[in-house]
This record gives C-alpha cells, structure tokens and sequence, in this order.
C-alpha cells in the first residue's frame, strides 16, 4: 500500500530529503505532499537558497551533524547542476571536480579560505582562529534558475504533490501525524517538518505541545552586518569569505562570517521585526564588500528565551527607527564615539534608503555586546588594514537564531529537519540532513 508523506516547508532541508527519496528510489513508496506558506516555488520566505546561496564544504561549520565528505560534495554537485552548470573534468579529485562547473564558458565562483599558510598564520597571531572551508558561491540571480530546476525535476514525479500559499499552523502527533493548515487538516503515516529559521512560530508550537521532542537551547548570536569598500578586503577575496572567530576582551567570543564579496545588504523580515542579511549577485557586482559580526551569547538558567532576548534587540532597533521594517544604520567612527550618524562619510549604502534611518546603534546593544563588537573590529584592523575606518557602514541589528534541538528519536514517522531541527544553520548541512534522513527511511 502506497503511504502517505507530507513535507512542511520547501526549503533546502525538503530538497535534500526529496532528493534523497529519488536516490533510494524510495520515492515511489509515498504519495507525497509539500505545504509551502510561500505563494509559489519562488516567492517563499527568504532564505539563503532564494538570496546568495553560497555553498560550502567544511566540517567545522554550518551545523553541529557529522556530515560525511561525499555527502557534502553530492549537495553541491546538486546545486550546481541545477543552477545549469556543468563539469569539465572528471570525478578523480572531488574539489577539482566541483571546482570545474562551467556554464556559458563561466566557472562557478569559488573560494578556499586559509589555504594560504601566511594568511593562516597572520590570522592566527593575531589571536583569530581561522575556519578553513570551500565555497561555491551562485548568487541572488542565479538562484531563480536553480529553485525553478529543482522545482521541476521534482514536480515530473506524479506522486509529488506541491500545495503552495498554505502555511501550517500546528501539528497533532499520534498513530498518524496530523497537520491543521490554512486550508484544512491532513493526516500522514510520515510527516517531515522542514520550516527553517522563518516557522519559529510552529516550532514554539511544537516545543510548548511536546516537549519531550526538545532540548534547551541557550545561545543567541547577536551583532550587525558590517559594509567597506571592496578595495580593503580585495586582498583576501581569493577565500571568497573570511571565516574567523575572536575571544574578545569581554570575554565573548565574536565571528566574521557570511561575507558578501562586491554584496549588497538586505533587510530579512520575520512577522514582527525585522534584521539585516546580505548576499551578492554572480553578474551584477556592487563597490561594497558585506560581512556579519556577531557576539555569541550564552545564557543560563532560569534564563530560557534566547530566542525572544534576540527578537527584542531586533524590535528595539526597529523602534528607533521608527518602522517595524526599518534598520539603524550607522558608521563605524560614530558608534566607537557613541555619537548618533547624522552624515555619511565615503562609503554608500547598499540597502535601499528606504529601509533605515541614520542612527545610534549604543541605544541598542548591551554594553558587553557592543564592547564585543568594537574590540572585534579594532582587533581585525590589525589584520586587513581598513576595517576600522571611521566612515566604514554598520547595520543593527543582525541576529541567528539557534534554534531548540529536536530529538528525532522519540516519536515514530516524525523527521524534523534543517535549522527549524537546532542542528543546521546552513544550505550545506540542511539539505545534507534531509538527504540523510530520507536514506534512512
Ligand atoms: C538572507 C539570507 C541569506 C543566507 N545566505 C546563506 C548562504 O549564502 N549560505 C548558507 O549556507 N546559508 C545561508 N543562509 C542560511 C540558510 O538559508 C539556511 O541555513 C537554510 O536555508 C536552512 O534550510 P531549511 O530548509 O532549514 O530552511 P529554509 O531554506 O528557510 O526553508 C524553510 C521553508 O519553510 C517555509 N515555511 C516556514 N514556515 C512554514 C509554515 N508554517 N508552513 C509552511 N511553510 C513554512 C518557508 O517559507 C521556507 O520556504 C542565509 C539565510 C538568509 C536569511
């Protein structure tokens, strides 16, 4: 008897797991249905597999699952393949392989952080701790292409069935598992949930219903997203990103990550607030270069809302700035003097004018925060010369989410996936997640 299987969410952890069905052939076992809240394959919520999509290989990052090599290298030859790309050499040395991807006589844009022994060491002695990785980088534009391939390839299955504008309100667990959506109820024998950062509010859900499924989580990643000139960071864009953590004088650990080399800035909108992300495109290149530098909080008991600590910074911001989708912008001279940006110095913004006011970041951030914040940059400065130039950008605030781990151990024919799980932050490791799952089936 063929079973019934429902996804909830298309993001990248239900491509993994869909894939993962084709591979084991399973595929032909379920009748298939994916709840999608976007209004279609292309307009669901932002995420890095609709903006940017830069895809790493590295097993220090991205999540906290032991994903195998040739894993990680499937996903990528995944993603690229359906960005239209493909290899000019043979499979004998995976990276080389990855690393040959062409299309219309255009590689794929990669990257190889430290592989340089003297920028490993500067980093090093100068108290950062470089995170070695491979990046392929596909871009904003490109992702339009990659999402309607999948789409496709997924969709030619008879038994896939995609139910979009449809968002999932809540969840019923038993013999069978049942969800309850915007356009009615549906029952399966296996329910994959796969809602990313953007279902926090059916995770709460879940976690307040079941909490037998959850364990605590009590980090929260706070900061902004950080815009110079490319010129300063050009001697490293052979890494396409920079991937360094710093323990700060605080005490704080801070990170440099998600870096946009010649990027622009964007807003990333939940229900009730609103933070800054960036990306770049693969053809339309900007003069600025974007990074995320964030603290790593940690809290402890009877402290238990990370998640909500996050949200209210991220509301105060807005506040500020007088719109529930607007940002502080500020740069960096100010915010190190405490002084509100009234002007802008050499650097122009990338955000759209309409998505910030000029402002003072120091009413935002805590002060072990913000010491964190400037201690990092002060720091790095010592390292690529430029970064902390007075007229250099600052965006407040940027905050990741980590989410409650979910046991996918305790209830039968439930498989939480992807960063709504706790355990990916990452294209790479949540597709990987919904492929390994779906080959466990
Ligand atoms: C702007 C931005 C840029 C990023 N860039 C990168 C990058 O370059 N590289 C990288 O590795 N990571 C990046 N990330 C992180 C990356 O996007 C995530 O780690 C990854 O997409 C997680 O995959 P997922 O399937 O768990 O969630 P998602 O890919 O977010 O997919 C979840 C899907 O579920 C849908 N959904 C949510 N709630 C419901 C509901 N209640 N009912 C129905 N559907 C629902 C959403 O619309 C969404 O389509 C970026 C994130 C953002 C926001």
């Amino acid at each position: 008897m063929v079973k019934k299987l429902g996804i909830v969410g298309f993001g990248a952890a239900a491509i993994g797991f869909l894939e993962g069905l084709i591979e084991s052939k399973k595929i032909q076992d379920y009748e298939i249905f994916v709840f999608e809240k976007g209004k279609d394959h292309a307009h669901n919520t932002i995420s890095g597999v609709r903006m940017d999509g830069k895809i790493f290989i590295s097993r220090s990052m991205g999540g906290e699952l032991d994903v195998p090599l040739d894993v990680q290298y499937r996903v990528v030859e995944l993603y690229l393949t359906h960005s239209g790309y493909r290899p000019t050499r043979d499979r004998t040395d995976p990276i080389e392989y990855l690393k040959s991807f062409e299309k219309n006589g255009k590689k794929i844009e990669f990257g190889e952080s430290f592989a340089d022994e003297e920028t490993y060491r500067k980093f090093y002695d100068n108290g950062f701790e470089p995170i070695k990785a491979y990046f392929f980088h596909l871009g904003t534009d490109v992702l339009r292409e990659t999402n309607n391939n999948l789409f496709q390839r997924f969709s030619s299955f008879k038994n896939v069935h995609f139910l979009f504008d449809t968002t999932v309100e809540d969840v019923e667990l038993g013999s069978k598992h049942r969800i309850i959506t915007s356009k009615g109820e549906f029952e399966f024998d296996e329910l994959v949930i796969a809602v990313g950062r953007s279902g926090h509010r059916l995770m709460d859900r879940l976690k307040a219903k079941y909490p037998q499924l959850v364990k605590e989580n009590y980090y929260v990643d706070i900061g902004v997203r950080y815009e110079l000139p490319n010129h300063v960071m050009e001697d490293l864009f052979d890494m396409y990103e920079v991937k360094v953590r710093y323990k700060t004088r605080t005490g704080y650990v801070c990170r440099l990550f998600c870096q946009n080399p010649a990027g622009k800035v964007t807003l990333e909108k939940y229900e009730d607030f609103t933070t800054v992300n960036g990306y770049s495109d693969t053809y339309h290149k900007t003069q600025n270069t974007n990074f995320a530098v964030l603290v790593t909080t940690r809290f402890t008991e009877p402290f238990k809302d990370p998640t909500g600590y996050g949200k209210n910074l991220a509301k105060l911001a807005n506040i500020l700035a007088g719109d529930k989708e607007k940002v502080i912008l500020q740069t960096y001279g100010d915010f190190k003097e405490y002084r509100r940006t009234k002007r802008l110095g050499r650097v122009h913004p990338t955000l759209d004018e309409n998505s910030f006011i000029l402002g003072d970041a120091n009413l935002v951030f805590p002060s072990k925060i913000r010491e964190s914040l400037v201690d990092f940059i002060e720091n790095l400065d010592r390292v690529i010369k430029g970064v902390a130039y007075f007229d250099n950008l600052l965006y407040a605030v940027e905050v990741k989410f980590y989410s409650n781990k979910f046991c996918n151990d305790v209830v039968e024919h439930l498989h939480v996936i992807g960063d709504c799980s706790g355990w990916t932050r990452s294209i790479q490791y949540a597709t990987s997640m919904g492929y390994m799952r779906a080959l466990k089936l």
